[in-house]
């Protein structure tokens, strides 16, 4: 995997200069001398770095790109975008995408009440909302009180319910008014097409959402009957996140646009916009036979426009305006959580933990000489002894015929014979080795969580590219499994040997080891389960100033031990007291000692529950 494969899945958002990986923008500043100003400042877990200039990357790309195929097929209708928020809700994430998407009219969209709030006080009046998923009488009242608000809202029926619930509800707000004002009105359809991969059940008629045919026909008419044909003004499909391929894409174009056709011309005058909801790939590969995505977003968006202008051609209708709702592909880049090594778990296999006896078992014996009589010409059949060897001693052990210092022995020995054997067969590409690589991973410790903060890996293993920040100049040569610091044997991100990952030997008591997990800016943050109460990392934005230098700004920190606790309804106060009360009628303490342990019990308190460096306690001391 050459330069962990930051050519694959990097989209030149980064460079790797000297031995750092780096951020390829504006003045360029390393991501560990990032991480170290901020581990400066006393926050020493785990960090989430935001970057508000890929958001604007990934915008205008889109923008642009569409615009481009527009120009080029000459095609009349619109382009317009929201962002999905249920990608990514957290208020430094929103607040930056506002703020860099001002130039394009970019809005957003809600899939429940919350969501709905967010787009009514962010999305500035004028860019397009659009509302999906279910609704109740409520969800539909705002929506209403949007529009009146001046808001361009669209509501996207999810099924018939919910449109007797608008036709209720706009009586109830618009009669006897002097300008009845209601949202747009979208409808979602339920495609025979489905998407493919992990994020497919979206689309095809199992799936949750959307109006078959015939109930499309009959929402027409309940629409037409109660003088609601002029609002609606859009058709929606989503077939499902993280498309792959294309194929399934032009699929649900076809059929969906037949669709806008169809029901134009049996009246829907007002219908204007065809809404192909999200879907757009990115590519997490980190290794070139396992790409996920087979299209660019040049021939994304020139699908798009040449379909729709081809079945509005035929069908004789007005080209409609193309609406996205991507999110991974606009939010996955922009942020990066950096975390750092603790410990590394094989390191007590050294010649230096061996404890051998003035007399050792035979075997043991045997596997020293192997160990220390190993030769390029002979490893492999040593090699076959010492597992040999290996099975013998343990049947030994479970017989009860030699000690658990033998048995530690005979650990440490096989682990050094086939490390040793790895190194002077290396030029050897067999599967036997690559097998036996497995078997003395290196397991990195790494002072994150898994559930927190890469969710989609625990649940449905996607994988996000990981890199350390530095030591780049130099080979990797540990095949690595990493470890979270839950205690939770699936907090673990285990060696691939189709897929391997390598990373640097460190001495951990002695130097500082970075790894950061990247793409991680769709879907993770929200997902991110608070198992074994870790919770949201400590964030903050990168930007850069107009010279070029980067500023470290809103930092939030994640949240200390005695909010976790509140935010699960635990009467903190009363704990705090009982704490404090153990503390002070404790028989056994002096008081100064009392006042010492109440001082250090509050200062623990106060932070938050990742752990910390043996740097970081060092340099407390
Ligand atoms: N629109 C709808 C209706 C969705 O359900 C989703 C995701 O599930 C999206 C947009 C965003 O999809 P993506 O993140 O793949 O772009």
């Amino acid at each position: 995997m050459k330069n962990f494969g930051l050519d694959i899945w990097g989209d030149e958002n980064f460079i790797i200069q000297s031995d750092t990986i780096n951020i390829n923008h504006a003045s360029k500043p390393s991501l560990i001398s990032i991480t170290q100003e901020i581990r400066e400042k006393g926050y020493k877990g785990p960090l989430l770095l935001r970057f508000p200039h890929l958001l604007e990357k990934q915008i205008s790309t889109l923008f642009n790109t569409f615009e481009k195929a527009k120009q080029e097929f000459n095609y009349k209708g619109n382009f317009q975008a929201v962002f999905p928020l249920k990608v990514n809700q957290f208020p430094n994430f929103v607040h930056s995408l506002m703020d860099v998407s001002q130039n394009y009219n970019y809005g957003l969209e809600a899939g429940s009440k919350a969501e709905l709030i967010i787009a009514m006080t962010k999305t500035p009046l004028g860019a397009p909302i659009t509302v999906n998923g279910f609704k109740d009488k409520e969800m539909i009242s705002l929506c209403f009180i949007a529009a009146k608000m001046g808001h361009n809202i669209t509501v996207t029926i999810e099924g018939l319910g919910e449109l007797e619930t608008i036709i209720q509800v706009n009586h109830e707000f618009n009669t006897g008014t002097e300008t009845p004002i209601a949202p747009k009105i979208g409808v979602r359809i339920r495609l025979h097409s489905s998407g493919i991969g992990i994020w497919a059940k979206s689309g095809g008629y199992g799936s949750k959402f959307g109006l078959t045919s015939t109930e499309l026909l009959e929402a027409y008419e309940m629409l037409r009957k109660y003088d609601l044909l002029d609002y609606l003004w859009m058709i929606h499909f989503h077939i499902g996140s993280q498309m792959g391929d294309i194929a399934p894409l032009k699929k649900a174009l076809r059929e969906a646009g037949n669709i806008y056709a169809d029901l134009k011309n049996r009246g829907a005058d007002a219908l204007g916009a065809i809404n192909i909801g999200g879907g757009l790939a990115v590519e997490y590969s980190q290794h070139e036979d396992k790409e996920e995505r087979n299209y660019s977003l040049r021939e994304f968006a020139n699908d798009v426009v040449f379909l729709m202008q081809d079945i509005s051609k035929r069908k004789g209708v007005e080209e409609p305006d193309i609406f996205t709702e991507s999110g991974r592909y606009v939010a996955a880049s922009h942020s990066v959580l950096v975390a750092p090594v603790l410990e590394l778990f094989s390191q007590e296999y050294t010649e230096k933990g061996l404890r051998l006896k003035k007399v050792n078992p035979p075997l043991v014996e045997e596997l020293y000489d192997l160990f220390n009589s190993l030769s390029r010409e002979r490893a492999r059949e040593y090699l076959h002894d010492a597992l040999d060897h290996m099975e013998s001693l343990l049947t030994l052990f479970d017989l009860g015929y030699i000690d658990l210092e033998d048995r530690s022995n005979t650990e440490i020995l096989v682990n050094l014979i086939i490390k040793k054997s790895i190194a002077l067969l290396k030029d050897e590409d067999s599967d036997e080795l690559k097998k036996l690589q497995d078997r003395i991973q290196e397991k990195y410790l790494v002072n994150f969580s898994a559930f927190q903060s890469l969710p989609d890996f625990w649940g449905l293993a996607q994988h996000f590219p990981i890199m350390p920040l530095d030591r780049l100049d130099t080979k990797p040569t540990n095949p690595a499994s990493i470890w979270d610091i839950t205690c939770d044997s699936d907090g673990e991100i285990g060696f691939n040997r189709e897929f391997p990952l390598y990373l640097h030997d460190i001495n951990v008591d002695t130097e500082e080891y970075f790894l950061a997990f990247f793409l991680t800016g769709a879907y993770q943050e929200v997902l991110g389960m608070k198992h074994n109460l870790f919770t949201h990392p400590t964030e903050v934005v990168i930007n850069f100033d107009e010279e070029g230098k980067h500023t470290v700004d809103n930092l939030i920190e994640a949240q200390n031990i005695m909010d976790i606790l509140d935010d699960l309804d635990y009467d903190t106060y009363l704990m705090d007291k009982t704490l404090k009360y153990h503390i002070e009628e404790s028989e056994h303490l002096g008081h100064e000692e009392k006042r010492e342990l109440l001082g250090k019990l509050y200062l623990y308190l106060s932070e938050n529950s990742y752990l910390k460096t043996i740097q970081a306690i060092d340099e407390e001391r």
